[in-house]
């Protein structure tokens, strides 16, 4: 199993803002400016439902 304690830097589809969030994702985040969501997490698993600009270890 992969360590997953790395922040992703994501970009939303809707309003192009970029914001830093964990990529572990337990829990759901929404974009900080339209609320569109951003990770969701099911499972344990976290889905990234917008852009990826960056990984930062
Ligand atoms: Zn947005």
């Amino acid at each position: 199993m992969e360590p997953k304690s790395r922040f992703l830097k994501v970009k939303c589809n809707d309003c192009e803002n970029e914001q830093v969030v964990f990529g572990c994702a337990c829990t759901t985040v929404s974009c900080l400016v339209c609320g569109r969501t951003i990770t969701e997490s099911t499972g344990g698993k976290a889905i990234v439902k917008t852009q990826i600009v960056e990984v930062l270890e």
